[in-house]
């Protein structure tokens, strides 16, 4: 059974601004395995957020995507690391401004600022809340938007799952956190597909 709390106090709506930059994949190929990341742009106010650049088929695309939303590398001012893989996490030094966010610490130049990142609060309408299932150290970042709550997360590789994730260390902690993150969601933004309306169907 699942002990979660309602998120009763993450705002139906609010003032983020969601654009995923490059949908995420991942599929094998006779030269290898291709994987590239889902990557989002989130900004609220002065807050210029960008989710997991990871492992993205060009750098160039990526720093164009932005480009189409009138940001330049420069301007981003947190990165959030869903969890430690890499294909989430090399392309982080594209934006030399910006703090770094992962499960347990806040990383800024050459500062280690630890602190949990549940329920952390990187803008009025954008927090962390712990997630913990494809690995133990999965955050999700959740936005609440003028249509609703968006959360990029990778308790979910695309819409269909995989209902068990292969790389589980723990699948009942991971079903713990998609119900978590199903109680607020109206799109999630998984780490390697396009974002989805969950529903019935969604491996829970
Ligand atoms: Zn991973
Ligand atoms: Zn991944």
């Amino acid at each position: 059974m699942s002990a979660v709390m309602p998120e009763s106090d993450i705002p139906p709506t609010g003032t983020a601004r969601v654009h995923v930059l490059m949908d995420g994949y991942a599929r094998e190929e006779e030269d290898g395995d291709r994987v590239g990341s889902t990557v989002t742009l989130i900004t609220d106010g002065d807050v210029t957020v960008v989710v997991d650049p990871g492992m993205v088929w060009s750098r160039a695309a990526l720093i164009s995507a932005l480009a189409e939303h009138g940001i330049a590398p420069d301007d981003v001012t947190d990165v959030v690391f869903s969890h430690h893989h890499p294909d989430h996490t090399v392309n982080a030094a594209l934006f030399p401004a910006a703090r770094i966010h992962d499960h347990w610490a806040i990383y800024d130049g050459d500062l280690w600022i630890s602190r949990d990142a549940d329920n952390f609060a990187l803008s009025p309408s954008i927090r962390l809340i712990a997630t913990p299932g494809h690995t133990e150290q999965d955050i999700s970042t959740v936005a609440s938007a003028a249509d609703g709550v968006y959360v990029c997360t990778h308790a979910w590789w695309g819409a269909d799952g995989p209902a068990d994730d292969p790389l589980s260390p723990d699948q009942a902690a991971l079903s713990r956190s998609r119900l978590r993150i199903l109680d607020v969601a109206a799109v999630v933004i998984p780490g390697h597909g396009p974002s989805f309306v969950p529903g019935p169907g969604t491996p829970r």
